[in-house]
C-alpha cells in the first residue's frame, strides 16, 4: 500500500508528557488537580484518529498525548508543557473516576515534568538531506552514517487533530553525508543528534534515537579526520573523506553503498567453514502452524503482506480503519475461523490499543514492523501475539 506523505505542514511535531501505572493490591482513589481537563473535554479528544485510551497504557504508550506543534515550540515551551499536564491528568482522572474502566487499584506512579519535545529547530548545514533522499537512497562520497525509520508525520495539532496520530510511511535504509554535520561558515563546530542539517521530510525519518546516536559516532570519526589533517571540515580531500568512512567501517558503522577497502582487514579474505550443522525443524505452512508458536499472521489488506513467516507478523502496517483478515488458522483455536475470515478493523496501529477478538476464543493483537521478542502464546482471551514496536 503505498502511502503519501501529508501536505506540508503549518505546524511542528507536538511534545508529549508521559505517566506510568501502577497496579496496587487495593483499591486507590484519585482526585484530580483543578487544572485538569473535565471529562466532557477528554471525551471530545479520545475516538478519533483512533485515539484511544486504556487503564493498561503506561510510559511511552502514551506518546500520542501530543500537543504544541501549532504553538512556538521553543518560545511557548512553558504553557506546552502544562497544556499537556493538564491533559494528562484530565485523561487519568478519566480513566479511574468515569467508570468506564476496570481501574479501581491503579495508581499514577509518576508523571513527567518537562514535556518530550519532538521537533524544533534544525542547523543549516553543507547539505540538507532531503525527503527524495530518504526515499531513494542517494549515495553520497561522504555518506558517513545511515537512517531508516519510516517517514514518520504526527499532525501538528497533535491529540487536538481529528487526524490519525501518526502517518509513517516506510523507507529503505538511507545513507547520510557528512556534510550534514557541519557548515563551512563554522570551521570548528559539528551537529550530531537530531539537529543534523536536513529538510523536514527527512527530519521525521532521521529524528530517532538510532539515528541520532549514528551521527554522534560519524561527527567523532569526522572530528578524528580535521584533527589528523589540521583542516576544517570543508576543507578535506575526497581521499581523506574516503579514509574516515574506511574507519568507520572499521569500526562497525554500516555505510550502505561503500565498499570496504581496509587492507589489513583480514575479514576481506577470510573463508568460513562450519564445524558442525543444524537443520531446524520443518516450518510449518501456513494453517497448519501450532498457536503456541505465535502462529498467527494478520494480513493486512489490500497490498498483502511482505516478510510475514509464521511466528512472525507482518512488516506493513494498514492505517486504522485497515481490515485484518486471518492469513492462516489453527483449527482447534479458531473453531469456524479460516483463512480469509474477517477478523476486525484496526482502530490503531498501534498493538497494544488494537486486540482483535478471535474466533473461537484468544485475541489477536495486531502488530507491525518487528517480530516480537515476546510472543504470547494464547490462554482464554490473552493476546496470541504481542509486539514491542514504539513508534515515537
Ligand atoms: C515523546 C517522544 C517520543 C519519542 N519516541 C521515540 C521512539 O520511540 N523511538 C525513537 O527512536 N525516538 C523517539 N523520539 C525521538 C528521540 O527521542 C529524539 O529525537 C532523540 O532522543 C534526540 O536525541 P538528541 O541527542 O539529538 O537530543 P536529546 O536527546 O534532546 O539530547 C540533548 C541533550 O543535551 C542536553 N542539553 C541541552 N542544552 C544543554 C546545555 N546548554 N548544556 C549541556 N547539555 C545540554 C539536554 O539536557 C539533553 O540531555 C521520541 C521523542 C519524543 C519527544
Amino acid at each position: 500500500m503505498t502511502k503519501k506523505p501529508p501536505a506540508a505542514p503549518n505546524g511542528l511535531l507536538g511534545s508529549s508528557i508521559l505517566y506510568y501505572v501502577r497496579k496496587e493490591d487495593h483499591p486507590v482513589t484519585f482526585v484530580a488537580p483543578d487544572y485538569a481537563y473535565d471529562m466532557k473535554t477528554v471525551e471530545s479528544l479520545l475516538g478519533r484518529g483512533g485515539r484511544i485510551i486504556s487503564e493498561q497504557q503506561s510510559g511511552s504508550d502514551c506518546w500520542w498525548f501530543e500537543y504544541g506543534g501549532v504553538r512556538n515550540t521553543i518560545a511557548d515551551a512553558q504553557d506546552i508543557a502544562f497544556e499537556l499536564k493538564r491533559m494528562v491528568m484530565g485523561v487519568w482522572n478519566y480513566i479511574k473516576n468515569s467508570g468506564k474502566f476496570d481501574a479501581d487499584c491503579s495508581t499514577l506512579e509518576w508523571v513527567g515534568s518537562l514535556p518530550g519535545k519532538r521537533e524544533s529547530r534544525r542547523m543549516a548545514t553543507e547539505y540538507m538531506l532531503a525527503g527524495e533522499d530518504v526515499r531513494s537512497h542517494t549515495q553520497f562520497a561522504d555518506g558517513g552514517f545511515y537512517g531508516g525509520w519510516y517517514m514518520d508525520f504526527h499532525p501538528a495539532e497533535g491529540i487536538g487533530s481529528a487526524e490519525d496520530s501518526c502517518i509513517q510511511i516506510p523507507v529503505n535504509v538511507y545513507s547520510v553525508p557528512l556534510r550534514c554535520l557541519y557548515h563551512r561558515d563554522f570551521p570548528n563546530l559539528l551537529f550530531a543528534g537530531r539537529d543534523i542539517g536536513t529538510q523536514r521530510d527527512a527530519f521525521v525519518s532521521t529524528r530517532v534515537m538510532n539515528t541520532c546516536a549514528l551521527s554522534g559516532q560519524a561527527a567523532a570519526a569526522l572530528a578524528w579526520g580535521c584533527l589528523r589533517w589540521d583542516a576544517a571540515p570543508a576543507e578535506l580531500a575526497p581521499e581523506q573523506i574516503e579514509t574516515i568512512r574506511q574507519t568507520l567501517l572499521r569500526e562497525d558503522m554500516f555505510l550502505p553503498g561503500a565498499v570496504n577497502r581496509d587492507a589489513a582487514d583480514l575479514a576481506r579474505d577470510a573463508a568460513v567453514t562450519a564445524s558442525s550443522r543444524y537443520s531446524p525443524p520443518a516450518q510449518p505452512g501456513p494453517g497448519s502452524f501450532d498457536l503456541a508458536l505465535g502462529g498467527v499472521h494478520c494480513q493486512p489488506l489490500p497490498g498483502g503482506c511482505r516478510g510475514g513467516v509464521p511466528g512472525l507478523v507482518c512488516g506493513t502496517r494498514p492505517a486504522a480503519g485497515g481490515v485484518v483478515h486471518l492469513a492462516a488458522a489453527q483449527p482447534a483455536l479458531s473453531g469456524a475461523a479460516g483463512r480469509g475470515t474477517e477478523l476486525g478493523t484496526v482502530r490503531r496501529r498501534k498493538p497494544a490499543d488494537c486486540p482483535i477478538p478471535f474466533p473461537g476464543g484468544g485475541t489477536v493483537w495486531y502488530a507491525g514492523i518487528r517480530p516480537c521478542a515476546g510472543y504470547r502464546p494464547s490462554a482464554g482471551g490473552k493476546p496470541v501475539a504481542g509486539c514491542a514496536l514504539q513508534p515515537g
